[in-house]
């Protein structure tokens, strides 16, 4: 296992679509290996393959965030939301890929997603809370949608500049 850089938006790998899995073959579950270390690394609740410059459509996600209660590390393959919740709720996202900025953004407060397993199997599950922000964000980075896309387009720019500051100031070492 080991851990790959995190891009920083803004870069174009962030905005493109990725691809289908075809098969789960030993590659992609280093690569599932690889993003769980890298997302827990970081920290963060949720890593998506475009993330690290893989244009596949894979996410990882650990959204336990209570002490005492145990890890659930989930590699979901081809995700798809196949039922939202007219109900929709307020939350603050963060993204690894924006490092330190925070925004609300609205979204279905549930969702029932389908998706290949590691171990070849469909899975289908609901989620809510959490959970439920974070599946949609990482699946969004798959259809190359950001956080900050659901937000002014002001507020977005003002993001962007920091990044590119950031980045730039990175650059220099
Ligand atoms: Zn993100």
């Amino acid at each position: 296992m080991s851990l790959r850089p995190i891009l920083i938006h803004p870069d174009p790998r962030l905005k493109t679509q990725a691809a289908p899995i075809e098969a789960v073959t030993d590659q992609i579950r280093t690569l599932a290996e690889d993003m769980l270390e890298t997302m827990y690394d970081a920290p963060g609740i949720g890593l998506a393959a475009p993330q690290i410059g893989v244009m596949s459509r894979i996410i990882v996600m650990d959204a336990v965030k209570d002490e005492g209660v145990a890890p659930r590390p989930m590699a979901l393959l081809n995700p798809e939301i196949i039922w939202s919740s007219e109900d929709r709720k307020i939350a603050e996202e963060g993204c690894l890929s924006i490092p330190e900025q925070y925004a609300e953004v609205e979204r279905p407060a549930e969702v029932e997603v389908r998706w290949l397993g590691l171990d070849g199997e469909m899975h289908q599950e609901r989620f809510d809370g959490l959970w439920a922000v974070c599946v949609q964000h990482e699946i969004d980075h798959l259809d190359g949608r950001l956080f900050i896309d659901y937000l002014k387009p002001l507020k977005r720019q003002m993001i962007t500049r920091k990044m590119q500051k950031l980045k730039r100031e990175k650059a220099r070492g």
